[in-house]
Order: structure tokens, then sequence, then C-alpha cells
């Protein structure tokens, strides 16, 4: 019987757990063990109820496009509690002086495919909208070197472009900053389509228009899914899959060691147990801690990859208190406006099921890799600079009949310059390290597909997985 110790519980450890008691249903000789430091199962993901309304602490949805998790979704039996994001409603809008001012149509994650909503956009100057015009004739161009995000943006569309556009968007994706974030990493589809067409705004609209082919008469696609009770019913569906046996919770692995062709796991309080494989599904920096008597140069790797920390402000309101807003998704703040908000999700809007009759909920993010002595306020210091951007951004004066304030610490690895070299160098050591594999945020993807195609393929590497689920994977 082969015996695996998955360190991490959250939902990069949970899937090589639930991939791993696939096997196992399936016939394979295994046995497996997840270790949990803290004293709750899914990480960064964790959802509450609140006055009747869901509250996401962390993650709210995923991208439909990446197939990991509706496949995961599926395999679990809970495809019939899966919602689509209100794409109808979808108007993101980017504060300019203070001031929202709409995204324009046609404007596909940071790149203009439509000219004329693009020409009429006050979001713009008239040199960033001819800049964004003679961009169609860039010609093809190889990636010579690990450009940044904000120099290919630049390049192509300006330095408008990276401060209203890139920059906030990353920084609410990826908590990450533009000007150091790996173009190559983070934007592979970019750097792709700048070596084949040039122009970004040519390779996009060439793009739309295969998919709208290839989907004939079908509706497209909502851009964003997530589960009717929020994602935390993906946490549970997952553990009811689970052996209880097999779970430690409060388990805080201290050291991994191997050990006569298998692997020694160090608990900080229980002594040490043996295994034949280990799983490290912990954020880098701590497997690299993990591995540090394992192998030095692997360690230093993995400690190399940085992090940023993340907060989220929920804030419940009757919907008459809410009358002012715009219609939409939210809004994205540049750093040039100089608050400390980076973003505010309209939650009421996006998804259904999120706040009963007559509620609304915004969500606002602060923090990322140039804020992280948001951390250091306190709940109430907080809420204070809420209430006041708010009532600056989008004259909210309203106080919200509840608040919640979720800190994550170091969550949010980020893609820097190198970040391709180093992952390469990382996977080519524990490949030749016998039972050893690793999954998480920090290697290919950030978001929760990706994390749990992680979590899968981990699982694989250390024991077979059944065939029709990594036949979902494709990079
Ligand atoms: C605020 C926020 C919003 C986000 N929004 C989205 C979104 O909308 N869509 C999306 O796709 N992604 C989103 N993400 C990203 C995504 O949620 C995370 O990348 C993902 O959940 C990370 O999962 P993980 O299992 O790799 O890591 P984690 O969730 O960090 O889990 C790691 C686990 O390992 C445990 N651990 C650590 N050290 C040890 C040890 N020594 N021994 C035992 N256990 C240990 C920790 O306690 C933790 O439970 C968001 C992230 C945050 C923080």
């Amino acid at each position: 019987m082969k015996r695996i110790a998955i360190v991490g519980g959250g939902i990069s450890g949970l899937s090589a757990a639930f991939y791993l008691e696939k096997a196992r249903a399936a016939g394979a000789e295994l046995e497996y063990t997840l270790f949990e430091s803290g004293q709750r199962l899914g990480g960064s993901m964790y959802s509450d109820r609140v006055e009747g309304c869901l509250v996401e602490a962390g993650p709210d949805s995923f991208l439909t496009e990446k197939p990991w998790a509706l496949t995961l979704c599926k395999e679990l039996g809970i495809a019939d509690q899966l919602i689509g994001s209100n794409d109808a409603q979808r108007k993101t809008y980017i504060v300019v002086n203070g001031r929202l001012v709409v995204m324009p149509d046609g404007l596909m994650f940071m790149v203009p495919t439509r000219i004329v909503p693009t020409a009429l956009s006050p979001l713009f100057s008239w040199s960033t909208k001819i800049r964004m015009a003679r961009e169609l004739l860039h010609p093809p161009r190889p990636m010579q070197d690990d450009e940044t995000v904000a120099e290919l943006v630049e390049r192509h569309f300006g330095a408008q472009v990276v401060d209203r556009l890139a920059d906030p968007l990353l920084s609410g994706v990826y908590g990450g900053d533009a000007a150091k974030l790996s173009a190559r990493a983070v934007l592979p589809r970019f750097v792709e389509m700048e070596e084949k067409y040039g122009s970004l705004s040519r390779a996009m609209l060439a793009a739309h228009k295969k998919m709208a082919q290839s989907r004939g008469k079908q509706p497209a696609r909502p851009l964003f899914t997530s589960l009717k009770d929020g994602m935390q019913q993906l946490v549970d569906a997952i553990l009811d899959r689970l052996d209880p046996e097999s779970i430690r919770m409060r388990s805080h692995v201290r050291r991994v060691y191997p050990e006569d062709g298998g692997w020694r796991v160090s608990l900080e309080m229980n002594g040490d147990e043996r295994y034949d494989s280990v799983v490290l599904a912990t954020p880098a920096n701590v497997a690299g801690t993990l591995l540090d008597g394992v192998d030095r140069g692997l360690a230093r790797n993995l400690l190399d990859i940085t992090y940023s920390s993340s907060v989220t402000v929920t804030l419940g309101y009757y919907l008459d208190q809410l009358k002012g807003l715009p219609p939409g998704f939210g809004f994205l703040v540049p750093r040039s406006e100089g608050t400390r908000m980076l973003a505010c999700t309209f939650v009421h809007n996006k998804f259904p099921h999120r706040a009963p009759e007559g509620k609304g909920i915004l969500r606002c993010f602060l923090g990322g890799a140039r804020d992280e002595a948001v951390l250091a306020l306190t709940d109430d210091e907080m809420l204070e600079t809420v209430h006041r951007e708010l009532r600056d951004i989008v004259k909210l004066d309203a106080r919200p009949m509840f608040a919640r304030v979720y800190r994550w610490r170091g969550a949010m690895a980020q893609y820097e310059s190198g970040h391709i070299a180093r992952v390469q160098r990382i996977e080519r050591r524990v490949s030749e390290i016998p039972g050893l594999a690793l999954a998480g945020n920090a290697y290919h993807g950030i978001g929760v597909p990706d994390c749990i195609r992680s979590g899968m393929e981990a699982a694989n590497a250390v024991a077979p997985v059944p065939v029709e689920s990594l036949s979902t994977q494709q990079r």
C-alpha cells in the first residue's frame, strides 16, 4: 500500500486529495493523509452568510474558459449548482480624477477591438487613441527577453493604458504590479499573439471571430462561473468525498526529508511520520522552507517566488442606500488616484443569489504588492478608509448594515520577471527527486482552475489518476 502525505488544505491540496481518493476508489493501492496547519480547510476559499447575504472572503468565482474547475464540479456531482456571471450587466468603471469612467465596449481585457467606442471614450487622451489606431499596424515580433507587463503594454498602447488599465486590472487579479510582473508568465496569450500577428488588437479580433464561428448559434458562455451557495460549496463537496480519517487539522508540517526510499514528514506537535511520497500544496515559500534540508538550490528557487497580501472588505446595504451607484460589476482604481482601495465589486449585480431581495453587497479590495502596510490597520481603520474612499468616489455616505474584513497575508504569488525560467528549474529538480510533487498557485496560474489542475497533476505524479480527469488537461 502506497502512503502519500499532502501538506496544505487549500483548494490545491484538496484537489490532490480528491484525485487520489478517486484513484483509490478505482482500485489503486494507496492511502493519503492531508495535513492542514489551520482549523479550516479551503485556504483562501471561504464563504460566509451574513444577514442573508453571501459573503466571499477570498475568490468569488473562476474563469469559465479554464476547464479544470468545471470538470471538478462535474466529477463532484455539483454541476447543477454552477451559476454564470450576469454578463448582460457587465460594465466596469475606471476611476479617473476621482470620477467613474466606463470602460468602452470592445475592450478585451485591456486591448481595444472596436474603433468607435474607443474613439469616443473619455478614458483615453487623443494621443493614446492615435497610438491605439497605429497599433493595428504593428508587425509580428518574437519576444526576445522576459519583458514586464508594463513594458509590453506600453510598447503597444502607451503609458496611459498601463496606468488606467493594465496596472489596475493586474492589481485586481494578481495583487500585483504591472512594472514587475512577467508578460510571458502572466499574459502568455499576448506574447503568442504578438509573435503571430504583431498587433494585439488584430489578434484579439481574429480570436474573437474564431470563437464566434466555433460556437455557431450557441450563446456565449459567461465570463465568470461560481456556485449558488458560494465557492465554499466546492470545498464542502470535496470534503464529502474524502475519508475524514485522512484529514489532519491543526497539523503544522515543519520539514520533510527523503529517507530509505520514502519520506519522513516532521510535524510540529506529533513527531515524525513515514510516507512513500509527499505533495507540497503550500505557498512556494513554505515549500522552500520544508525542503531546505533536502536541496538548497531547489529551496532557494522556491523562496525566490514572492507573494503579496490582499484584504477584502465586504459591506452589506439596503438597496435603497445604493441608489446612487451606476449599473455594472464595479470599478478599478489606478494607482495614480492615490487611494488605498484597488477595486470594488458590486456583488449583487455580478451574480444572482448573492443578496436577498432589497439588499446589496459591495466588496472592496486593498493591499497588493505596493501596500503591504494596509495589513497593519485595525478593522475600524480599514472600514474608515473604505467609507471615506467610497464617499469620495461614488458619493456613498450611508453606513452599511454589516461589514466584514478578511486579511490574506502572503496569499497571492507574484509571477515576476524570470518566473518561467525559475519554475522550469524547480520542476526539473523536483522530477529528479523520487516521490516529491508540488501544487499551488505559485507555478502555472494563480486562479482557482489552475490550482485545481496543479493538485490533479501532483496527484498524478505520485499515483496514477483515472484517465478521464487528465483528458481535460491542455495548458
Ligand atoms: C482575496 C482573494 C481573492 C481571490 N479571488 C479569486 C477569484 O475570484 N478567482 C480565482 O480564480 N482566484 C482568486 N484568487 C486566487 C485563488 O483563490 C488562490 O490562488 C487559491 O485559492 C490558492 O489555493 P492554494 O490551495 O494553492 O493555497 P492556499 O489557499 O493558500 O492554501 C494553502 C494551505 O496550506 C496550509 N499550510 C501552509 N503551510 C502549512 C504547513 N507547514 N503545514 C500544513 N499546512 C500548511 C495553509 O494553512 C493553507 O490552508 C483570490 C485570492 C485571494 C486571496
